[in-house]
């Protein structure tokens, strides 16, 4: 794994502006730097990058679509070997009922759950892959919120909240650990933040262990961290553009 070629350097110098950035956020919000994860959002880049990342001291990657994020996963860990503190990989985009059995064969945590019918199918994929020992942990799930109300865009109503969070804590393969939220584009971040952290606050009263809150990307990871954000998705501003793709 050397840090040699010119892609790396690039990813090395937008690596050391976001954690700057983060480090900054921290500092005025007043909080320790070590209660906000950066994670690097890798969908549409290779392996190759995710390696180079590795080598830069990053462990922690988001990906949103299979079955990309499945054969990405398996190149990453096939080409490192023993590391002393091996990366993890989240999914961060909405999962197909039907692709949950894979998704639960590679992800740490599943950050979109926002209905019933994925907990379900999550939960079946997760007991097999532990059965069959492809994995060894429970599945970490985050409730993704819809702050808008229009769930076209994924997540869960407030309202229903309660419901679904009931549904991971019965499920005995999977571990509740907080919420995740995209700010919509209307209204500044610093309002759906701010909107974010009441509905934290109550779903913390029934939940108190549940204390993750997935938000904030490249364009409102400060508001994110002010508002209590404890892990910012961090895309472009490392990667750099992403192709473009039908979304
Ligand atoms: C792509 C993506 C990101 C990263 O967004 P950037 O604006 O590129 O930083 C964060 N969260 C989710 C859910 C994503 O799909």
């Amino acid at each position: 794994m050397t840090a040699s070629d010119a892609r790396t350097s690039e990813l090395a110098q937008h690596l050391s502006e976001v954690r700057q950035r983060v480090a900054a956020a921290c500092t005025a919000a007043g909080r320790d730097i070590d209660a906000v994860t950066l994670m690097v959002v890798t969908k549409f880049f290779p392996a190759a990058d995710v390696i180079r990342l590795i080598g830069l001291g990053e462990r922690i990657f988001g990906e949103s679509r299979e079955p990309e994020a499945g054969r990405k996963v398996a190149e990453v860990r096939a080409e490192i070997g023993d590391l002393g503190v091996p990366p993890a990989f989240d999914m961060i985009g909405s999962v197909q009922t039907k692709k949950a059995r894979t998704v639960a064969a590679w992800a740490r945590c599943v950050q979109s759950v926002d209905r019933p019918k994925l907990v379900t199918a999550l939960s079946g994929g997760t007991r097999a892959a532990l059965d069959s020992g492809v994995r060894t942990d429970p599945l970490e799930v985050l409730l993704q919120v819809s702050l808008d109300g229009d769930i076209s865009r994924g997540g869960v109503v407030v309202d229903e909240l309660p419901e679904l969070a009931a549904s991971v804590t019965d499920a005995d393969a999977l571990r509740l650990r907080g919420l995740m939220v995209i700010a919509p584009q209307s209204e500044t971040p610093e309002h759906w933040m701010e909107r974010t952290a009441r509905i934290r606050e109550r779903f913390l009263s029934d939940h108190p262990e549940a204390t993750e809150l997935s938000a904030g990307m490249s364009g409102d990871l400060e508001a994110a961290i002010t508002y209590g954000s404890t892990c910012v998705r961090v895309g472009t501003a490392i990667m750099g553009d992403r192709p473009v793709i039908s979304p």
